[in-house]
């Protein structure tokens, strides 16, 4: 994914910043995942650091620098991420960051760290990054990337400059699909409840047979038919966030479908308890969320698709 439309007014107020001497320190680039947030903030880098940057701001990707960055070996370009055997961002990969942002810069140019996912930084890991932030070193940029920026501390969220990434206008997001070969952009915006870079990718991966397939399940359970177990094991063995994805969405969809008397994707009007409905919404979406944490998945499968089954009327 290219810089999308809707990242042009952050681009251009960004780029006005960095003509007049006064890029900030720390950035958060904020938003739900599916919006480009991390090829923005890659953009951006190169842009920084280019030595012969075009008039609209873009890298000119032939010179040292440019080279450099393509190649992953830009001494000035720093990746902080959640380690391969880790679950967050440790305080010593900050303070490593920490100290490079203290060298001097290798190329004469800016020095940019990106941290993504920044709201998966331990406690240590924030503090030492408080500190970082309170002392900025002249020359530097730290980018901070977070789906979920409510998790992070407020003392950091107060430092940085923050951009926000909003769900495009739908015919925008239409016709950047229809750009990127999407076939059917407004199923696949449907389906990714208006997110285009979550459209692209569930329609590249076969994401209407997954949602048709979440829908047969949870359907069988309501009508007392299917075997829970095989269905939590294969929804947790496989995708399982899209699974609680679709799910949850399609809970929504019945609880609308509900309110003004229509069936629905599971035809669960007659006698289905809407305030239920609605917090097993709440529950496949919290679950989903789990999933990134330590909580044994198959359990908390189990006992969401459980108490799906227990929403649906008596026979
Ligand atoms: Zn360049």
């Amino acid at each position: 994914m290219s810089l999308a439309p809707w990242h042009a007014e952050p681009w251009q107020s960004l780029l006005a910043r960095l003509r007049t001497g006064s890029v900030p320190h720390a950035l958060l680039l904020a938003g739900p995942s599916g919006l480009g947030k991390r090829e923005f903030a890659d953009a951006l880098a190169r842009s920084l650091l280019c030595t012969s940057r075009a008039d609209d701001g873009s890298a000119c990707g032939a010179c040292k620098s440019c080279v450099l960055v393509s190649a992953g070996s830009h001494p000035d370009l720093i990746h902080i991420s959640i380690l391969e055997d880790k679950t967050q961002i440790s305080v010593d990969q900050i303070r490593a960051l920490s100290e490079r942002l203290a060298l001097s810069t290798q190329y004469g140019g800016w020095r940019v760290a990106l941290i993504s996912p920044a709201d998966e930084m331990n406690l240590n890991a924030s503090n030492a990054l408080l500190k970082t932030l309170e002392e900025p070193s002249t020359g530097s940029v730290i980018v901070l990337l977070s789906d979920q920026p409510s998790r992070l501390p407020a003392t950091i969220r107060s430092r940085c400059q923050r951009v926000d990434f909003r769900l495009p206008a739908r015919t925008d997001a239409l016709a950047w699909l229809r750009d990127q070969g999407v076939t059917d952009p407004a199923a696949a915006l449907d389906l990714s409840d208006g997110n285009p870079g979550r459209a692209l990718e569930w329609s590249r991966a076969n994401g209407l047979e997954l949602r048709a397939d979440c829908a047969n399940d949870l359907r069988a359970l309501s009508q007392g038919r299917g075997n829970l177990l095989e269905i939590a094991n294969r929804w947790t063995k496989n995708e399982p966030e899209r699974r609680l994805w679709f799910a949850a969405t399609l809970a929504r969809e019945q609880l609308r479908a509900a309110l003004i008397s229509e069936s629905g994707p599971f035809t669960l009007t007659a006698g289905a308890d809407l305030t239920k409905l609605a917090e097993w919404f709440d529950q496949a979406n919290r679950s989903r969320d789990w999933l990134r944490g330590p909580v044994r998945s198959e359990l908390m499968m189990l006992e969401l698709l459980i108490s799906w089954r227990a929403l649906a009327p008596a026979p």
